[in-house]
């Protein structure tokens, strides 16, 4: 049975990337920022449209290092409808996550829901712009000047991502992003923060690099977030292909609503005509369809196809967040019914037909 898993890595040929490490057997320059290391940096800013990027380790490193990097304390207000990375990020730097609900229509924080959890403990709202969906960054950043708190958007699912004609990295504070193997860009193992302000750097490198400034000169307790030559140079590979990527992947999500849209009981992410999508997810909501998300789920399973309950459970139903009292009934029904579906560049089209014949049978 040739089995389906929900994402597939994307790879450069061989040679390609054979090619791109080639010279590293000469310089013998490893990591610490090397050329790939800088290259990639400004091929990002551009392909970002960003004014300022830090690479980082990994997108959860990014987190953690931009949650240190902006001085917060207290509380800070987030979704529970995401990756067991954002809440840990904050709880890992000694905050108490607040949970706020998400909207049913896009599943991103709900903006009416957020100012009464502000609270005189309250320094910044990470929010989630989930399977690529752009949170409503307008009302956000109205209510952060308004109590004058920090806005950083756990951008992971959103690489390449336009909103308003605007690259989603500049929005908030800052943002991060994940170049994990499974993301629609992958530099194997791989994070970065965007930022408008040019201060957050060198807060930034001293994190990812134990403070230190200089072989006698040592000006913070960091880590080491630091970015691999070799990874680097994945995604100078995998950066070629992006543009190319993302219309295959556009074309799979277009098959699939074909199949899947108008059928009751399934509703489909929405399409919003100002934002230029990166089709990283394809999340489908079961209900009051003839079969719950468990079950579809089941049946996939059982023909070799793997989908993802993602997001199941909500992170406020984590064990080591049970005492979290927050209460968050959209996100819990939500996380209940939905499915994402394979999706990725080279999934063929007679595999999507397949797992929309499974769905509705
Ligand atoms: C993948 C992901 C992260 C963490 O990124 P890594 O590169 O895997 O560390 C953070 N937040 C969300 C929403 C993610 O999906």
């Amino acid at each position: 049975m040739n089995k389906i898993n929900v994402t597939q890595s994307s790879l450069p040929t061989l040679e390609e990337y054979i090619n791109e490490i080639k010279d590293l057997w000469d310089s013998r320059w490893l990591t610490n920022m090397g050329v790939k290391h800088q290259k990639l940096e400004m091929e990002l800013k551009e392909y970002l449209h960003t004014p300022n990027i830090t690479l980082f380790t990994n997108g959860h490193i990014a987190l953690e290092s931009v949650i240190d990097a902006s001085n917060l304390t207290g509380e800070v207000i987030t979704t529970p409808f995401t990756f067991a990375s954002t809440t840990h990020a904050i709880t890992r730097n000694g905050l108490i996550p607040v949970f706020c609900d998400i909207n049913e229509s896009d599943y991103t924080i709900d903006i009416e829901k957020i100012e009464s959890l502000i609270t005189d403990k309250t320094s910044a709202i990470i929010p989630v712009h989930v399977y690529g969906n752009v949170c409503n960054y307008i009302e956000i950043d109205r209510i952060a000047k308004k109590y004058n708190i920090k806005v950083i958007f756990d951008a992971a699912h959103a690489f390449g991502v336009i909103v308003d004609g605007n690259k989603v990295a500049n929005l908030g504070d800052a943002s991060i992003f994940s170049f994990h193997a499974t993301k629609v860009f992958n530099t194997i193992e791989g994070g970065a923060v965007t930022y408008k302000d040019e201060s957050y750097k060198l807060r930034l490198d001293d994190i990812r690099n134990y403070g230190i400034r200089s072989p006698e000169s040592v000006m913070y307790p960091g880590g080491n977030g630091k970015m691999s030559e070799f990874h680097a140079a994945m995604g100078l590979c995998n950066l070629r292909h992006i543009e190319e990527d993302i219309n295959k992947r556009k074309i799979i999500d277009e098959h699939y609503r074909e199949r899947l849209s108008n059928i009751k009981g399934i509703k489909l992410n929405i399409i919003k005509e100002y934002v230029k999508k990166n089709y990283a997810y394809f999340p489908v909501v079961f209900n009051g369809y003839k079969y719950s998300r468990n079950e579809v789920y089941e049946k996939l399973l059982k023909e070799g196809i793997t989908a993802r309950k993602y997001f199941y459970p909500l992170t406020n139903n984590f064990e080591c967040y049970k005492n979290n009292i927050n209460y968050t009934p959209v996100a819990n029904n939500i996380a209940n019914q939905i499915l994402c579906l394979p999706i990725y560049s080279e999934l063929n089209k007679i595999d999507v037909e397949k797992i929309c014949d499974i769905i509705s049978k």
